[in-house]
């Protein structure tokens, strides 16, 4: 323990600031995480201390998970869609005119009627 952080006004031979159990190491599990270039990570996390679902690993930087079988970060089988296609999946154009529609006039009574 470094000694800069004695607390002020502490005297030697007073009873102990806390219980002796607390300055035994705290107990730790291992945690073993792999990444999808079959990485294997293992960490110490302290026992009562939920292990984080994902892990980067240090030798790829790649997210690990606690699934060896099934890492994570793997390319999906489906091809990247961006939000609008999601959007125009989900709805027609008319009804997309309609909210539109909607949300413009909606925004002119905002603005007092203007333009
Ligand atoms: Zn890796």
């Amino acid at each position: 323990m470094p000694n800069g952080h004695v607390i002020r006004g502490a005297r030697v031979g007073s009873a102990p600031p806390r219980p002796p159990e607390r300055h035994q190491p705290v107990p730790c599990r291992s945690v073993s995480y792999w990444c999808r270039n079959g990485h294997r990570t293992d960490i110490r996390i302290v026992a009562d201390v939920a292990a984080p679902s994902v892990w980067d690993c240090p030798r790829c930087g790649l997210p690990a998970g606690q699934d060896a079988q099934d890492p994570p970060g793997r390319t999906r089988a489906e091809p990247y869609k961006t939000h609008l296609a999601y959007v125009k999946e989900r709805r027609t154009d008319a009804e997309g005119e309609a909210i539109l529609a909607e949300a413009l006039a909606a925004l002119r009574q905002r603005r007092g009627g203007r333009s």
